[in-house]
């Protein structure tokens, strides 16, 4: 493993890095109170190629593996947890869950408009009464004449007010567990798909969250996505994917959160000296820098793996567990460095803070990661 960023990895860093500071900082708080942020945002970022960073060059992306999206993603996340996760929903899970199963005329399809932003695409598996347990899911897809109806109700979708499409896991055999359910395209617009309201969310709140209903809602045979009854098994290699995405996210934001402590304490003063030169300061200064440092290098490590075709799927969740729960305690930290300030709104931190905790609860939650880290212990031992 090189610990140096390529050229082309460090193109697309300073490229994010830039366009998180001039477009996405200064209107971060905006969007966190009118939970929406600006369609003309997401153009932009996938008129330079944010969305598309790892969507093959023939389908209009950049061809990029997983380290780049971390790049990427930590970049948005430093300023914004919410426009990170739009992109880690639309490019991790969505895109990511075609470029993996759809065919070729599927990928001609929608990757193209995917990549390049004039499409926001959204991933459906959890539903109201299941999230952990997803491969309990009840919505189903029944056979049709030339295609499927698709009945049930989804949860907690990313992007399902603005998406053009939408990835959908089904039941397509009538037995319980994950190796009956299939995926699905649907679009929007397709009748009897019911897009709900905008959750009101803690954190993370410029993107936007919402329930869909399926009633008789029709699609072709075209619109399976990989084998049929292999859809959940697809779902759980994106999640793999996305937890090294989740973990990145984790670092933008501890990293965030590190960067503006670390002004304060050098602006504000206290018995006549910077607040850093208290080393009661310097000490939570040193265990932040120390998680945050830590942090990127296992999201690294694990995203090397998948990027070297040896997916290391208990290093995934290390990472995203690591970085996740560090993320929080470095922006309360923070949050304390700044005093009062910390305290309100003025300060990007609070808001920072707020968005950490989904991140140990998204795409496998800490008690999640820690079976799987540990199941992956023993597996190891016993082959
Ligand atoms: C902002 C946001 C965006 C999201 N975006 C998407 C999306 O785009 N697409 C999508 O499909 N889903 C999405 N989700 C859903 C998310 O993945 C689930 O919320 C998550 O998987 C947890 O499921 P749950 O909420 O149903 O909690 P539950 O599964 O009900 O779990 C509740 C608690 O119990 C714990 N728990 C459950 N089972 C066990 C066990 N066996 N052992 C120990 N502890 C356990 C969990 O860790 C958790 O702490 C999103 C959620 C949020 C909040």
């Amino acid at each position: 493993m090189h610990f140096e960023l390529s050229d082309d990895l460090r193109a697309f860093r300073d490229l994010a890095r830039d366009f998180a500071a001039k477009h996405i900082a200064p209107h971060a708080r905006k969007w966190d109170e009118s939970k929406w942020i600006p369609d003309d945002v997401v153009r932009q970022m996938g008129e330079i190629g944010l969305l598309g960073v790892t969507i093959p060059e023939e389908y209009g992306g950049a061809g990029q593996g997983l380290l780049a999206m971390t790049v990427v993603v930590e970049e948005i996340a430093r300023h914004c947890g919410a426009t990170a996760l739009l992109v880690a929903a639309h490019a991790g899970l969505c895109c990511g869950h075609l470029r993996l199963a759809a065919n070729d005329t599927q990928k001609r399809k929608y990757l193209p408009s995917l990549a390049t932003g004039k499409m926001v695409g959204s991933w459906c598996l959890s539903e109201p009464h299941c999230g952990t347990d997803a491969a309990a899911l009840t919505t189903r897809a029944e056979k049709a004449s030339g295609g499927w109806v698709l009945n049930g109700q989804k949860m907690w979708v990313t992007n399902g007010k603005r998406a053009g499409v939408f990835v959908v896991m089904a039941r397509t055999k009538n037995e319980p567990g994950a190796r009956s359910i299939s995926a699905f395209i649907v679009e929007r617009g397709a009748k009897g798909l019911e897009i709900g309201e905008p959750e009101d969310k803690m954190g993370m709140r410029g993107s936007d969250t919402v329930p869909l209903s399926l009633e008789d809602v029709r699609v072709g045979d075209d619109a399976l996505v990989g084998n049929l009854d292999e859809g959940y098994i697809d779902a759980l290699k994106v999640l793999d994917r996305g937890r090294v995405t989740i973990g990145s996210l984790s670092v933008g934001l501890g990293r965030g959160c590190l960067e503006e402590a670390v002004k304060y304490a050098a602006e504000r003063k206290s018995f006549g000296v910077p607040l850093h030169m208290h080393q009661a300061i310097q000490l939570k200064l040193a265990d932040m820098e120390t998680q945050v440092e830590a942090a990127r290098l296992l999201v690294r490590q694990a995203a090397c793996t998948f990027d070297a075709g040896r997916p290391d799927k208990q290093a995934a969740s290390i990472a995203k567990l690591f970085a996740s729960e560090g993320a929080s305690r470095v922006a309360w930290e923070s949050i304390q460095i700044h005093g009062g300030a910390g305290y309100t709104k003025d300060i990007c931190v609070e808001r920072l803070a707020r968005d950490t905790k989904l991140c140990e609860i998204g795409e496998g939650s800490s008690e999640v990661q820690r079976m799987l880290i540990a199941r992956a212990e023993y597996q190891k031992r016993s082959a």
